[in-house]
């Protein structure tokens, strides 16, 4: 008896590419709420998925994006995953009882200045709180103010978090 070879597959794929790509087609036709879950959840764990969900939405809003994949995933992996106004962890989102960090428990790129495109000199780490207070209405120096003077303290009172 021959070995089995573990690389079968590979020989069933050569022998019928169309039929397992069609098959493959339709399984994902058939599934889309799976494949949709499936690649939201790739785009939030992975730092490259993430570069694609930036990508994204900066495009859909007509926003310049000058950062590649490999710059985003190079800067992203050596940031310290706190959110640089108010100071809260990543790992403390789940604990900080605000309604906009409940919503996926990850901090978001900011861009320092709003009017600028996206490039890894104008990104920082933010939770969704701070990024959405400092919207396009404060300057990032402003929003250091805010954050430590009113939301770091405030988020005390709120949460589990302990100083
Ligand atoms: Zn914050």
């Amino acid at each position: 008896m021959p070995r089995k070879n573990p690389f079968w597959w590979r020989d069933v794929y050569k022998e019928n590419p169309e039929k397992i790509k069609a098959s493959v087609l339709r399984w994902q036709k058939n599934n889309k709420e799976k494949v949709n879950l499936a690649h939201q959840s790739w785009r939030m764990r992975t730092p490259r998925g993430r570069w694609n969900l930036l990508k994204n939405h900066a495009l859909k809003r007509g926003v310049k994006f000058l950062i590649t994949s490999d710059q985003f995933v190079k800067w992203y992996v050596a940031q310290e995953k706190v959110c640089v106004y108010c100071g809260v962890s990543e790992e403390n989102l789940k604990l900080t009882g605000d309604s906009y960090n409940s919503r996926n428990f990850k901090l978001c790129v900011d861009r320092k200045e709003n009017h600028k495109p996206y490039r890894i000199s104008n990104s920082v780490l933010a939770c969704n709180r701070c990024n959405f207070t400092k919207s396009d209405f404060f300057t990032y120096d402003e929003m250091i103010e805010i954050g430590k003077l009113f939301i770091k303290p405030k988020r005390h009172v709120l949460s589990k978090i302990g100083e």
